[in-house]
């Protein structure tokens, strides 16, 4: 079993609109080095209504791995904590 998402800490309103809530898929495409995973994970956020709030959260708490509002941790931090949106 892989890697799964750590949750925020008080079930924020927008983790209730979140589309990955299931373990099994965040462990398969959210934290998966497998060919192909991230690009699809990328594509259920981008039809998440909570990908604004998402991104903020990973990058106030600094989430280092793991796709979070459509994003890679090399993506959120190479737009800095406070940098631009992801686009799209
Ligand atoms: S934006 Fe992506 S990572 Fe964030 S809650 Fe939505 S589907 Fe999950």
């Amino acid at each position: 079993m892989g890697t799964t998402r750590p949750r925020p800490a008080q079930e924020d309103d927008w983790w209730k609109q979140a589309v990955c809530t299931s373990d099994e898929e965040c462990a398969e495409l959210f934290y998966s080095e497998a060919s192909g995973a991230a690009a699809r994970a990328k594509r259920i956020c981008f039809s998440c209504p909570a990908r604004g709030a998402c991104l903020a959260y990973a990058r106030e708490t600094v989430e280092e791995f793991g796709i979070w509002g459509g994003l890679t941790g090399q993506e959120r931090r190479a737009r800095g904590r406070y940098g631009q949106s992801g686009g799209g």
